[in-house]
């Protein structure tokens, strides 16, 4: 079909995800169609560099043989195999066996999702069947951060603390709480990293006491670093002080890995940077590498035993989906996992090294506010005034702007709410991949910087 074709029926019939629908029947899709390594090609046979991993997932980058031939494998010998009613299947098994062999501390379980958002979901649940195993019915409450994302589900959108999230759509839900995000930048405490732990402990204290203390309040959540609320890096100890203050508590110390996991930040998973033992832990998008759907939930040892223990025998947990454990995806997961074990990581430590670094050079820019980075996750935050902090003005139209220049320059980064670039290059990146788009940054946001309306908001 040609690409006008394509473009038109998506537009009458396919209905995008987080997307405004009148800007996108307008703008038209791009149509993917073909990749390998970190690059894509698009009906019209451009070349683009992923600096995205598809939406942080292809860490493996496109077309890996290894990974094609254990999902075409496990289709042929047996492309479905339920997990009810006393069902399994090797590679499920093999494959829960392995990560929880990787995860921290008492993580010895996992449930397999079909994605991030039903994995934050399924962590709500397992929540209150422990809260109330316990006894603890009353333990409720659950606390996020702001600019948090824990994924679209009902309840997991109003977990998530974007606008964009809960506008019209009745969450958060009234057991549902943000904390302020440890956000370096734009933290009232200011940059210092121990006085943004001090301020988020005191913060988590002050809420678990207004909500009516500790006997009322069931988790805490939070992303290692914040992915789609703009790549924020807390301060080193920050995840260390939040998992002490909730065991003190006595609430629950969830960690979503959806984005960290899986080499992204360096280490198979982004607890072993501070050594963190959560009591539960979300996975996907690196699971499988994008190459088919799967996320999953890990249980520590006190919270599955728990619910066990006080569920009377033969009386179901009744959590489940149709495709939990779905033997393509777990092969395909398994095949991923050889790659992260056989290098992949390593050679995405190097390459993290030297995005750091070419990002440490873009801070002197004049539209750049500040850069972070930890392994292959990366955001640029863009301001019009250095001094003043000053997000760009949305009638600026910079999202758009970077997503036309970036396209036009050959590289596909995401651009978030105007003023943050997010960069998640797939872990196989060498780093002359690296040096394109960050170059190809550099261009984009020079040619931003000559437009018009740009230069008038930014001589203020
Ligand atoms: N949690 C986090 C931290 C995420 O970044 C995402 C997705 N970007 C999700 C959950 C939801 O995952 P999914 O889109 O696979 O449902």
């Amino acid at each position: 079909m040609d690409t006008a074709r394509l473009i038109s029926l998506d537009r009458e019939h396919l209905i995008h995800p987080v997307s405004s629908w009148r800007g996108h029947e307008a703008a038209g899709a791009t149509i993917l169609e073909s990749g390998k390594g970190a690059w894509l090609t698009d009906s019209e046979g451009r070349r683009l560099l992923d600096g995205f991993a598809g939406l942080w997932c292809v860490n493996t980058g496109y077309g890996c043989d290894s990974v094609i031939e254990a999902g075409r494998r496990q289709l042929e010998k047996l492309p479905y195999a339920t997990g009810y009613f006393g069902f399994s299947c090797e590679p499920a098994i093999e494959l829960a066996a392995r990560l929880t062999r990787h995860a921290p501390g008492t993580l010895n379980r996992i449930y397999f999702s079909l994605g991030g958002s039903d994995a934050v979901d399924g962590t709500l649940r397992f929540i209150r069947y422990y809260q109330n195993a316990r006894g603890m019915p009353q333990k409720r409450h659950v606390i996020g951060l702001e600019k948090g994302y824990h994924g679209s589900s009902f309840a997991g959108s109003g977990l998530t603390a974007l606008p964009v999230f809960h506008r019209d759509a009745d969450v958060p839900l009234p057991w549902q709480h943000h904390l302020p995000s440890p956000d370096p930048y734009r933290h009232p405490a200011g940059p210092d990293g121990e006085a943004i732990i001090h301020a988020s402990v005191r913060a988590l204290h002050d809420m678990v006491a207004s909500l009516g203390g500790p006997d009322q309040v069931a988790a805490f959540y939070c992303e290692l670093v914040q992915g789609s609320g703009g790549v924020i890096v807390p301060p080193d100890g920050w995840a260390r002080a939040m998992q002490a203050a909730c065991r003190e508590l006595d609430i629950l110390f969830v960690v979503d890995e959806v984005i960290t996991g899986f080499g992204r930040t360096g280490p198979l998973f982004a607890c072993a940077h501070e050594g963190l033992e959560p009591d539960m832990m979300t996975v996907a998008k690196g699971l499988t590498a994008g190459y088919a759907p799967m996320g999953g939930v890990f249980l520590s040892d006190a919270v599955y035993e728990t619910i066990r223990d006080n569920t009377p025998p033969g009386v179901a947990i009744g959590h489940g989906q149709t495709y939990s454990a779905h033997p393509v995806s777990a092969a395909i997961g398994l095949a991923v996992l050889d790659l992260y074990e056989g290098g992949l990581l390593d050679n995405g430590v190097a390459a993290g090294r030297h995005l750091a670094a070419r990002l440490a050079g873009l801070g002197n820019h004049p539209l750049v506010g500040a850069t972070r980075a930890k392994g292959m996750l990366a955001g640029i935050e863009l301001v019009t005034d250095k001094a003043a902090k000053a997000k760009p003005d949305p009638k600026l139209g910079i999202a758009g702007k970077l997503g036309r220049y970036g396209y036009e320059q050959g590289i596909l980064y995401r651009a978030f709410a105007d003023d943050v670039i997010g960069l998640a290059p797939p872990l196989c990146c060498s780093t002359d991949e690296i040096d394109i788009l960050c170059d190809g940054i550099v261009a984009v946001l020079d040619r931003v910087m000559r437009d018009p309306q740009v230069a008038d908001a930014m001589r203020g």
